[in-house]
C-alpha cells in the first residue's frame, strides 16, 4: 500500500512537473512554402518496401531549395562575410525567446511592419530582452501558410506585386544596435512570413542590415501564437549544410513551467511541498 501511494505521489509531480515543447517548424515536403524561384521539394528513387532478403527498407533522394519550409537564413545570404550555416557557433542556436505581437496591426493592414516604436513599447512594458536572444515578431501571417496565394498576398510570382507584414529598416536597425547600446546580444530574428523584408523590397535592406553583424534570419515559423511574450527558450537547429547560405530549420521551445502546469494554480514548489507532507504522513 505504501509504495503504491509513493508511486502515485511521484507521478503527480512529474506530471506537473514536466516541460512542455512547442515545435515552431513546418514539415519539409511538398507541400512547403518557398520563395517562388526556381524548383521546391522533389523526392527521387524511394525504396520503401520489403527487400528480397525479407527485411524492411525505406530510402529517398531529395532535393530541395535551401530557403524552405521553416528554415534560417544564414548570414551569408545577404552579407559577403557572413557566417554560412554551417559556421554559425553552436551558442548562438540556442537561447531565451521573445516575441513582438504585431497581429493587431496585420489584422487592418496586410503590409504592417514591425517599427521602431513598437520595439519601444515592448520594452517599456517588458523590459530588456535577456542576452542571447532570439527574437520572434508575431503577425498571424502563419495561418496562411500552406495557401501560395494568401501567404505571398499575390496570384503572381512576380516578388513585386507580394503584399505581407515585414520588419522596417529602421526597426532592424535598432535590433542591430541592440548589443551597443546595452551590452545584451541579439542572435536571430523570426518571423512567421515568408521574409524579414517588406513583401515587395527588391534590395532586402533589413536581410542586409542584420546579416551584416552576423544576426540569421528565421522565416516561415510555425506554431508562434502558441510561444509566450518571455519565458520561454528555443533551441535552433538548421541543417549542416556545408558552405550553406542557409536550410529547413527545426525549432524548439522549451516553454516556461507555468504555462507547462495544466492547473497553473499549482506550481512546482508547492507539490514538492505536497509530496514531502504526505511522505511523512505516510511514513
Ligand atoms: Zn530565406
Amino acid at each position: 500500500m505504501k509504495s503504491e501511494c509513493f508511486s502515485i505521489l511521484l507521478s503527480i509531480y512529474f506530471t506537473f512537473g514536466r516541460a512542455e515543447y512547442l515545435d515552431m517548424s513546418y514539415d519539409v515536403g511538398e507541400e512547403s512554402m518557398f520563395w517562388p524561384v526556381g524548383n521546391g521539394f522533389t523526392r527521387a528513387d524511394v525504396t520503401r518496401d520489403y527487400q528480397p532478403a525479407g527485411y524492411w527498407y525505406h530510402n529517398e533522394m531529395l532535393s530541395f531549395p535551401e530557403h524552405i519550409s521553416t528554415h534560417m537564413d544564414a548570414p551569408s545570404h545577404f552579407a559577403e562575410n557572413g557566417w554560412t550555416v554551417d559556421q554559425i557557433p553552436l551558442e548562438h542556436l540556442m537561447g531565451p525567446a521573445v516575441k513582438i505581437d504585431i497581429s493587431d496591426k496585420v489584422a487592418s493592414d496586410q503590409k504592417a511592419i514591425l517599427t521602431t516604436d513598437d520595439l519601444s513599447d515592448w520594452w517599456r512594458k517588458y523590459g530588456d530582452f535577456p542576452n542571447g536572444t532570439i527574437v520572434f515578431v508575431y503577425t498571424g501571417w502563419g495561418s496562411r501558410y500552406g495557401n501560395q496565394t494568401a501567404y505571398f498576398g499575390s496570384n503572381s510570382t512576380n516578388s513585386s506585386t507580394f503584399r505581407f507584414p515585414a520588419i522596417s529598416v529602421g526597426a532592424a536597425q535598432i535590433l542591430t544596435q541592440y548589443e551597443r547600446t546595452t551590452g545584451y546580444q541579439i542572435l536571430g530574428v523570426g518571423m512567421d512570413t515568408p521574409s524579414l523584408d517588406e513583401s515587395d523590397s527588391q534590395t532586402f535592406k533589413v536581410h542586409q542590415e542584420l546579416f551584416a553583424a552576423n544576426i540569421y534570419g528565421l522565416e516561415n515559423v510555425a506554431n508562434l501564437e502558441k510561444l509566450p511574450v518571455t519565458g520561454a527558450t528555443v533551441t535552433i537547429m538548421p541543417i549542416k549544410i556545408k558552405d550553406g547560405s542557409g536550410g529547413p530549420v527545426r525549432i524548439i521551445a522549451k516553454l516556461p513551467e507555468v504555462n507547462a502546469a495544466s492547473d497553473k494554480s499549482l506550481t512546482r514548489s508547492s507539490l514538492s511541498l505536497l509530496l514531502t507532507l504526505l511522505l511523512f504522513i505516510y511514513y
